[in-house]
């Protein structure tokens, strides 16, 4: 097996490149650009072939997907970071506190509190980001910008939370620049030093304009069926 010409290794290879001149031309270091490899829908075989490839870091949108899949790959990559990028329920909570090592879509007071209580229990504290709905869209998950400040000061001060920053996932009929120029600019506000945003569409973008994670899924994996 040549796993240096599989499939995921060549677009792993094209991905981390763009990522880099896109942070070079906007004056920022590569190291501080993260890749969160997003195989949801894909199976274990095919995020094996990007650890192979040298990735370590994942992202899962269904608490329940991610456990048929990252257990087993865990215990054999042990540096492997898994990161939750969709919406969490709160009955979900526990089984999300075991398994991930961020969780990026807190976004709700009561989420947070019973967070804070399963991380207290578990003696496990997965980092969090605090999803917000840029684009204010009824029906997308994620605190408003104008309860922003509140809420991060809420996760922070009231429940304890490992708060490290920002999500954002901006109208598909917008232009994504002015969210993420926005979610930058709130999370410095806050002295939050993260921010994930850019998507396989805009990644390049969203590094420029201060990106320290990219969530990018079909143009490592191709097409979700
Ligand atoms: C699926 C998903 C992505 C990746 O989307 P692509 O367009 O396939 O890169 C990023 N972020 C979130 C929250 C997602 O659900």
């Amino acid at each position: 097996m040549n796993q240096a010409t599989s499939e995921g290794a060549s677009h792993l290879a094209e991905v981390k490149l763009r990522i880099a001149d896109a942070a070079r031309a906007a004056g920022r270091a590569i190291a501080d650009v993260t890749l969160v490899a997003v195989s949801k829908t894909h199976g274990a075989d095919r995020v094996r072939e990007l650890l192979d490839a040298g990735q370590r870091v994942f992202g899962e949108n269904r608490v329940q997907e991610a456990e048929e899949k990252f257990p087993a790959l865990k215990a054999e990559y042990p540096d492997l970071e898994l990161h939750l990028i969709g919406p969490l329920q709160t009955n979900k909570a526990r089984e999300a506190v075991a398994l991930f090592d961020v969780i990026q879509s807190v976004d709700r007071e009561r989420l947070a509190a019973t967070l804070a209580k399963e991380m207290e229990r578990a003696g496990r504290r997965p980092s969090c980001f605090i999803q917000v709905n840029t684009g204010e869209e009824p029906q997308k998950a994620g605190v408003l910008p104008a309860d922003l400040d509140a809420f991060v000061t809420a996760c922070r001060d009231l429940h304890k939370l490992p708060v490290v920053g920002l999500m954002c996932i901006p109208p598909v009929d917008e232009e994504p620049a002015l969210h993420f120029a926005l979610l930058t600019k709130m999370a410095a506000r806050n002295g939050l030093a993260q921010v994930s945003m850019g998507m396989s569409a805009d990644y390049e973008t969203a590094v420029r304009l201060g990106a320290t994670h990219v969530r990018v899924g079909s143009a490592l994996f191709g097409v979700r069926h």
